[in-house]
């Protein structure tokens, strides 16, 4: 069972009650983005279970006529077996997806995985345009190039801060350096492309920086954020016509999602330690 602590940022253990959750958020305005929790599978059974259950989940999202599509973490889909495993799965999820009509986005996860998961969503993008969108991080100095070489996939970008500790060589990792890091990257998304912008970001700044490019530019873009932070703006920016998509995990394996989203802020960390001591 999910402790009640980690509950504010997962919506549940099983597939209906992933879908209510969903279905609640359709009301407010907001489309959903689920993930089933997953990753670092070194047994391939492991990676093949988590695909079925996304094509599955497709299924169900298609027939409860629900405004959701989902998002894959690499290593959940057989990464960390291979980088053939890995894209063989995400191939046929986004095929399945297309033959709904429905999307897939891509996590990324540690900066190891990153020339192979980017490997795999230019050559899926290029056959299934549209289709599939990936998450780039800014804290990666690499991150620019990576925008350069993904100029012409036609696949969507979720531009993110980067939520794994990285070493200096390859990371920004002063929190000043990696806001102005996204700002640039942002703004590149917006000179290059006019559409699949996602600004996967709470941050209020970048919110309204990507307001004003948007604008500048005529371009359109996205709002993504987590369930569980900043749900009231979340509904706010919905009300007053942004586009706004609440990314939501669920399922069993919640340990490693919940720990990050408590190391990301100090706040949480007391509300992590209040309810471990019942206070
Ligand atoms: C939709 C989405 C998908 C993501 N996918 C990935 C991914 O694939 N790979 C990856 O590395 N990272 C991913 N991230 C995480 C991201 O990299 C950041 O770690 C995270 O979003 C915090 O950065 P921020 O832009 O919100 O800005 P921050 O400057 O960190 O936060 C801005 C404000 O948002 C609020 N806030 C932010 N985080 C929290 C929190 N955990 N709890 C409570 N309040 C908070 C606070 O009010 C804070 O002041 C994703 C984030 C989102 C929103």
């Amino acid at each position: 069972m999910i402790p009640p602590i980690a509950r504010r940022f997962v919506a549940g253990e099983t597939v209906p009650v992933a879908l209510e959750h969903v279905r609640a958020c359709n009301e407010d305005g907001l489309r959903v983005i689920l993930n089933r929790l997953g990753e670092h599978y070194d047994d391939p059974d492991d990676a093949r279970a988590d695909t079925e259950a996304y094509l599955d989940l497709l299924d169900d999202i298609a027939a409860a006529g629900l405004d959701a599509c989902v998002s894959v973490k690499p290593s959940q889909l057989g990464l960390d077996v291979s980088d053939d495993l890995f894209a063989e799965h995400y191939r046929e999820i986004v095929a399945h997806a297309h033959d709904l009509d429905a999307f897939v986005w891509c996590d990324m996860e540690d900066a190891d995985t990153t020339d192979a998961t980017l490997d795999a969503f230019a050559s899926i993008a290029a056959d299934y345009p549209w289709r599939v969108g990936q998450c780039l991080q800014s804290n990666l100095r690499r991150t620019r190039e990576d925008l350069d070489r993904l100029v012409d996939v036609p696949g969507a970008i979720r531009l993110v801060k980067g939520a794994y500790d990285e070493p200096p060589a390859i990371a920004y990792t002063d929190k000043a350096r990696v806001d102005e890091a996204y700002r640039e990257d942002l703004r590149l998304l917006f000179e290059r492309r006019d559409r699949g912008i996602a600004v996967g970001s709470h941050d209020p700044a970048m919110i309204a920086l990507a307001d004003r490019l948007a604008r500048e530019h005529d371009a359109d873009y996205e709002v993504q954020m987590l369930m569980g932070v900043r749900e009231a703006a979340q509904r706010d920016l919905a009300a007053q016509g942004v586009d706004v998509a609440q990314y939501t995990p669920y399922g069993d394996k919640w340990l490693s999602y919940f720990s990050r989203r408590v190391r990301e802020r100090r706040e949480n960390l007391a509300f992590a330690a209040r309810a471990i001591v019942g206070r």
